[in-house]
């Protein structure tokens, strides 16, 4: 788990996280890079994603946290749903169409 900052303390959920310290900096690179769509997969695919994201919506984090890049937590703070948001990251990344 690539955790840091304010998240130094960790939650239980931590232990079932699909990322790793050893690929900390796929979660913090630049939005829409090789490094941060591999992260993306990864998220996708985890099975504590939803308590990740909680906890970033609850204190936020830089870098990529419950499938959600900074910016995409920004819209949803903003009011989009995270469904939606999660639509238009795959849309962009060839994996779906948004309706
Ligand atoms: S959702 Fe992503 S950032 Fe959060 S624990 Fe899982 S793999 Fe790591």
């Amino acid at each position: 788990m690539k955790l840091t900052g304010l998240m130094a303390v960790m939650p239980a959920w931590v232990s079932d996280a699909a990322c790793s310290p050893e690929d900390a900096e796929d979660w913090q690179a630049p939005d829409a890079s090789p490094q941060s769509e591999r992260a993306l997969r990864v998220c996708r695919g985890c099975p504590v994603r939803l308590q990740c994201l909680a906890a970033a919506m609850e204190r936020p984090e830089a870098g990529i946290w419950g499938g959600l890049t900074e910016s995409d937590r920004e819209r949803v703070q903003h009011g989009m749903t995270v469904a939606r948001v999660s639509e238009i990251r795959r849309h962009r990344a060839g994996l779906g169409e948004v309706a």
